[in-house]
Parts: C-alpha cells; sequence; structure tokens
C-alpha cells in the first residue's frame, strides 16, 4: 500500500469513525492505538476494504506517512496528550503536524502550540463535536493552533465533516488554543440548551400534568418551528421510548446528571474574564444540584411540594413555555458569542464569528435552523456588539418577553425550578436597565473599603472617596 496520508492514534468510539469517515472521502489512514488488540480487532472487523493500515509502534507509524507528516490524536485529554506528543516529537521532523482533537483544554492547546513552535512541528488544536455518530457520517470541526498546517489539513477536515447548504461545518477559528476554546464554548452551549429542554419538560409534566407522550408530541410539534434543533428532536424521541413494561424509559432513569468537564471550564473562564454567563454557569450548577439525590430526598421530606397540578390553560401555557424557552436560548447564545469576543479580545484572536455559527450548523449536538439566523446577523454586520442589537434577536425577543416571565412566574408559583430560564429573564432585565443598584453596591464597598466610586456628574474615570461614617 502506498504511504497514508494521515495517522491517527487513539481507536476508541471517535478515532475509529474518524478513520472510517477519511477512508471513506478516499484518504489513506494509518492507525495506532496504546492496547494492540484494539487496532487489530478495529483492522479485522470493522475497516473491510477501505484503505487502513494499523501500526504495532508509534515508529511504524510515522515511518507510514507521507510528508510533511499529519499525525491526528483522538485521546483522552490531558496528560495523555501530552505524553503521546513528547513520544511523537523525536520521531517528526520539521514542518510535520501533529493534531489533537480531543476535547483538550483551550490553554493546554495554546501551551502545545507555542512549545511544538520552538521545536519546528505545527500544532492544530481542533474541537471535533457531534459525537460517534457525527464522527462516522460528518462531525463539526473546529481547529485552531498553528496557521501553517491549515494548507494541509484543510482538504482532509472540510472532507470529511458536516456539510450545511453545501459549506463544510469546518473552518480555521484561529490562533493557539482558539479552536478548543469555541469548542469549549460550544459544549457549554449545549449544557444550557439542554438545560432549558429540561426546565420546560418539567414545567409540562408536573405544572401542567402532561405525560411523557403528550410531552413528545409538543417537542415533535416545537421541532417543526423555530426550536427545530437536535437536541429538540431526541427529546422528542427519547419521551416515546418505552421500557420492556411499555412505560416510558425516561420516567425509570435516575435524576442525577453527570459532566465530564466542558461547561465548569466555560463557566471558570466566564469567571476569568468577567463575562456574564449565567445561563450556562446556571446549567452547570443545576447537574450539580441534581447530583446531590441524597440530600434532595431528605429535604423533600422537610419541605413538601404541593403536589396539585395547576390549572392553568394548557393551550397557553405550552406556547409560554416555548416562548420562554427560545428567548432563553437567544440569551444563552447571545452570553456564549459576548464570552468568545471578550476571549479573542484578551488573547489577541481574530475569531470570525459567523463563520463559528455555520460550524454549529451541522454536525454537531447543538446544530439547529436557529444557528442560521446568527449566521446571518453576523454576516449583516460584521462588527455587531452584541447578537440581541441584531434586528432580528430585537424582534423575537420583544414578541416572547410576556410569555417569557409567565412561564418563569408559573414555575415559581408551582415550586418547580427554572435556573436557566430565570436567570436568562434576570439577565436580560439587567442588560436593558439602564440604571442598576450598583451605585450603592459601589458605595458599601467604599464604605467598609475606602474603594471610591465615580459620580453621575463627573466625568468617567474621575473617583471619590467618602468617609461614610462622619458623614452619615
Ligand atoms: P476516550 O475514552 O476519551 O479515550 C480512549 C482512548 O485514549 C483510547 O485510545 C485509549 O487507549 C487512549 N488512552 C487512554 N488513556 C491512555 C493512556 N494512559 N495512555 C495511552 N493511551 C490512553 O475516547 P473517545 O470517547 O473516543 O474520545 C476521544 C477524545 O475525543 C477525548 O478527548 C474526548 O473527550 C473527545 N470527544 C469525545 C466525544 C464522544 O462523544 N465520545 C465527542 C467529542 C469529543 P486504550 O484503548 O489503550 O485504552
Amino acid at each position: 500500500m502506498s504511504k497514508a496520508d494521515i495517522g491517527l492514534v487513539g481507536l476508541a468510539v471517535m478515532g475509529q469513525n474518524l478513520v472510517l469517515n477519511m477512508a471513506d472521502h478516499g484518504y489513506h489512514v494509518c492507525v495506532y492505538n496504546r492496547s494492540k488488540e484494539k487496532t487489530d480487532d478495529f483492522i479485522h472487523n470493522r475497516v473491510e476494504d477501505r484503505p487502513v493500515s494499523g501500526a504495532s509502534t508509534l515508529e511504524e507509524l510515522v515511518g507510514c506517512l507521507k510528508a510533511p507528516r499529519k499525525v491526528m490524536l483522538m485521546v483522552k485529554a490531558g496528560d495523555v496528550v501530552d505524553s503521546f506528543i513528547d513520544q511523537l516529537v523525536p520521531l517528526l521532523d520539521k514542518g510535520d503536524m501533529i493534531i489533537d482533537g480531543g476535547n483538550s483544554l483551550y490553554t493546554d492547546s495554546t501551551r502545545r502550540t507555542q512549545a511544538l513552535k520552538e521545536k519546528g512541528i505545527l500544532f492544530v488544536g481542533t474541537g471535533v463535536s457531534g459525537g460517534e455518530e457525527g464522527a462516522r457520517t460528518g462531525p463539526s470541526i473546529m481547529p485552531g493552533g498553528n496557521l501553517d498546517a491549515w494548507a494541509s489539513v484543510k482538504p482532509i477536515f472540510q472532507d470529511i465533516a458536516a456539510k450545511s447548504d453545501n459549506a463544510p461545518c469546518c473552518d480555521w477559528v484561529g490562533p493557539e488554543g482558539a479552536g478548543h476554546y469555541v469548542k469549549m464554548v460550544h459544549n457549554g452551549i449545549e449544557y444550557g440548551d439542554m438545560q432549558l429542554i429540561t426546565e420546560a419538560y418539567q414545567l409540562m409534566r408536573e405544572g401542567l400534568g402532561l405525560s411523557a407522550d403528550e410531552c413528545h408530541q409538543v417537542f415533535s410539534d416545537w421541532n417543526q418551528g423555530v426550536l427545530d434543533s437536535y437536541l429538540i428532536e431526541i427529546t422528542a424521541d427519547i419521551l416515546s421510548f418505552k421500557d420492556k413494561d411499555g412505560e416510558p424509559l425516561v420516567d425509570k432513569i435516575l435524576d442525577a446528571a453527570g459532566q465530564k468537564g466542558t461547561g465548569k471550564w466555560t463557566g471558570i473562564s466566564s469567571l476569568e474574564l468577567g463575562m456574564p454567563l449565567t445561563l450556562i454557569t446556571e446549567s452547570v450548577y443545576a447537574r450539580c444540584l441534581s447530583a446531590l439525590k441524597a440530600e434532595r430526598i431528605a429535604a423533600s421530606k422537610l419541605y413538601p411540594r404541593k403536589p396539585a397540578v395547576s390549572e392553568a390553560d394548557k393551550d397557553a401555557m405550552l406556547q409560554a413555555i416555548h416562548d420562554a424557552l427560545y428567548a432563553s436560548k437567544i440569551i444563552s447564545y447571545a452570553q456564549g458569542y459576548m464570552l468568545m469576543s471578550e476571549a479573542a479580545k484578551e488573547f489577541d484572536w481574530e475569531l470570525n464569528y459567523g463563520g463559528i455559527a455555520l460550524m454549529w450548523r451541522g454536525g454537531c449536538i447543538i446544530r439547529s435552523t436557529f444557528l442560521a439566523e446568527i449566521k446571518k446577523a453576523y454576516d449583516e454586520s460584521p462588527n455587531l456588539s452584541n447578537l440581541l442589537r441584531a434586528p432580528f434577536f430585537e424582534d423575537a425577543i420583544k414578541n416572547a418577553e410576556d410569555n417569557w416571565r409567565k412561564a418563569v412566574i408559573f414555575g415559581i408559583e408551582n415550586q418547580i425550578p427554572t435556573p436557566a430560564l430565570s436567570s436568562a429573564l434576570a439577565f436580560f432585565d439587567g442588560y436593558r436597565s439602564e440604571r442598576l443598584p450598583a451605585n450603592l453596591l459601589q458605595a458599601q464597598r467604599d464604605y467598609f473599603g475606602a474603594h471610591t466610586y465615580e459620580r453621575v456628574d463627573a466625568p468617567r474615570g474621575e473617583y471619590f472617596h467618602t468617609d461614610w461614617i462622619q458623614s452619615g
């Protein structure tokens, strides 16, 4: 067999499916996995007559690649990536490329880009979204790192990526860890979208007394309109799925959520950069609270919730919940974009915001028709300071606002928690307020810590201090 176009290390779920995807697009791939039996099993049982060859060592892998060599890592994020980089560097030549397609922390990708650049190796840190199915049939790919690698990597990545309106859901994101940063925000948005859907579901089930089948129908209907998205679609599927006894399987699943950390990283980054990413952060906390199952059981005995189902007009309330979900989703994306644009400023990256929406349009978990509107907003106004200032979203928020409040009040009255829906509304009310009570807060800070304050009747940047005890 001729030399391979690319090498891939790590034959777990993502690696195997990406290899098959590349091979189906005509690329010859050479693969390596730490546990050799996985390589053998993959070659014998999944590869069939595709152009894929197995290597038993990293030396063998590197030896079977065309120059400049491209080695993609699809292994567990963290130290494992560094360990493979350390093993690969002595085997590679200047101008060769290492691509990390795992869910790595963006600061690690920044560090790796810089360290490898000093050795003449081009590093690409790329987000790959879409899970197993996306990897196999077309993921969303968000590459960043050393731009010199892009021309060589681009054809492969754009060929295997999902397509939206015939455009590949893959483009260069930016330098250093920009690709992994954008993937991290994508995952944070995914946390937010999922949390919003679960809150809508709980309002329907516990507030309106809908069955799982009725909720299935509502989500199926919603998937035909502005909320049309992969996550709404799979939610409708899940709600109609029956266990062996004919009961909805969803009712038998323990209500304690897991998480792998990318939502938490997004929240941490928002705190570091001082951006109010309230919806995503609340979504991470909602998972944390759900995981305190034993404590919640004990508390539910202490503070029993009122058992009655509301007598609210079902159709009107369903419309209110729909509108609340839509408006909150807009807030979540607006916050995500605020964070990315602050990161771009902080790290001196130039990010293509419309391109990012396009990359998320297909192949990934948050794909939705809604993203086309974000792309359009940035196409129409590339320097848009905030998504909430784009006319399309301004109209959408204004149209949804009354119902959004109704849905949140419905949750409050019926003791149903809506951390994401209500924090989105609180953010919106803060964002649209010319005056917030931070004047009093500044006075408190000055009172106990002499932190000074600015005055509304003096130029910005002029600071005042008051001796509050004497003056008071
Ligand atoms: P994974 O479970 O995260 O990692 C398994 C791979 O890492 C295997 O090849 C394994 O080799 C290797 N590995 C683990 N520890 C190792 C060590 N100490 N030394 C050497 N190799 C080691 O695999 P995955 O789910 O396919 O994900 C791959 C990457 O993509 C991860 O960063 C993940 O976060 C990211 N990702 C996953 C998904 C998804 O839906 N699963 C979606 C997007 C991104 P052995 O076979 O020898 O154990």
